[in-house]
């Protein structure tokens, strides 16, 4: 047994636009973001494929901070996945302008035996089909947190469906739970949500903040006030990583904690958005995020 997050999702180089500027090839994926941001709570493992072209820089970013590479494949038969995505103008929108699956085409998650008995598993942002190997392959999982994005809700919902009654957490942001759904009001969604199966949910609201629901129990946090936003892309993946850190660390998944976790969570991924990749989570430390967590508290404190 060991006590580190188990994280499977994309790595990937991304081109990402917005209206502060345009930068290509930059390292990007759902499991090289919640990695990251988990790394600065508990120590994380990553399951994903990256291809021939993969930075050795990016690997010893990784590395550097203890993240466990033992289950990232490298496929030298072709490049990384590659994602290229465009913000309009209220950050709010973004459009898919090119995918190339490359590398993650074949990629067939195997867990090494060293983390077959992981207690947390984050399954982020990736195809439901391999969100539900991966959780085949664990041994007595305690608290699995799933992730998702309005493709797989479009196109593999059957999948999506199949995975979420084995999870402890899923957190959405308000549009995918309205478009699983069909249900704007987000308590209703909640609702709907709790009963497929899904133990929590929390959704996400983006700068609005975001609620916790369990059956019993409903928790809103506020997200960190931003003003200097350049590129939203991955806040959901660092504050998924942030959140099970934060628990992980803890060894306590209780709504108390969990609460907790949300406004680390709100802290991290405040991070991220205000630099392109995952720059902000490399150069800021804990302590700004105990500096964020901080003025949340005094911001929501009443
Ligand atoms: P987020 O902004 O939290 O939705 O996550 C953005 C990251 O998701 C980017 O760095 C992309 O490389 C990655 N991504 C985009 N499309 C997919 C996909 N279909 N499966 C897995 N990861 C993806």
């Amino acid at each position: 047994m060991n006590n580190k997050v188990l994280v499977l999702g994309s790595v990937a180089y991304d081109n990402i636009e917005t209206r502060y500027a345009k930068e290509n090839n930059i390292l990007g994926g759902s499991a090289s973001y919640a990695s990251l941001a988990c790394s600065y709570f508990n120590p994380a493992a990553m399951l994903g494929v990256v291809g021939k072209d993969f930075n050795p820089k990016d690997i010893e970013l990784l590395k550097s901070r203890d993240i466990d590479l033992s289950a990232l494949q490298i496929d030298e038969s072709g490049d990384t996945f590659f994602w290229s995505g465009k913000y309009l103008d209220n950050f709010n929108r973004r459009e898919t302008l090119e995918v190339q699956l490359n590398v993650f085409e074949h990629f067939n998650p195997i867990l090494p035996d060293s983390l077959k008995a992981s207690k947390y598993v984050l399954l982020a942002n990736i195809s439901p089909a391999l969100q539900n190997s991966c959780l085949e392959q664990l041994e007595n999982p305690e608290f699995v947190v799933l992730d998702t994005m309005d493709l797989w809700i479009n196109i593999a919902r059957e999948d999506l469906l199949n995975v979420m009654p084995k999870v402890d957490l899923f957190i959405l942001n308000d549009s995918e739970s309205e478009l699983l759904t069909a249900e704007e009001n987000i308590f209703i969604a909640a609702e709907k949500i709790l009963e497929i199966g899904a133990k929590s949910v929390l959704i996400k609201k983006g700068e609005h903040g975001s609620v916790l629901f369990t059956k019993d129990d409903i928790f809103i946090a506020p997200s960190f006030p931003v003003k200097e936003l350049k590129d939203p892309t991955g806040a959901g993946d660092s504050y998924a990583g942030a959140m099970l850190g934060y628990l992980a660390a803890k060894g306590d998944t209780s709504f108390e904690t969990m609460k907790k976790a949300m406004y680390y969570a709100s802290a991290t991924a405040s991070m991220t958005v205000e630099d392109f990749s995952c720059r902000q989570l490399e150069k800021l430390g804990l302590e700004e995020v105990e500096n964020r967590v901080a003025r949340l508290i005094k911001i929501s404190n009443l």
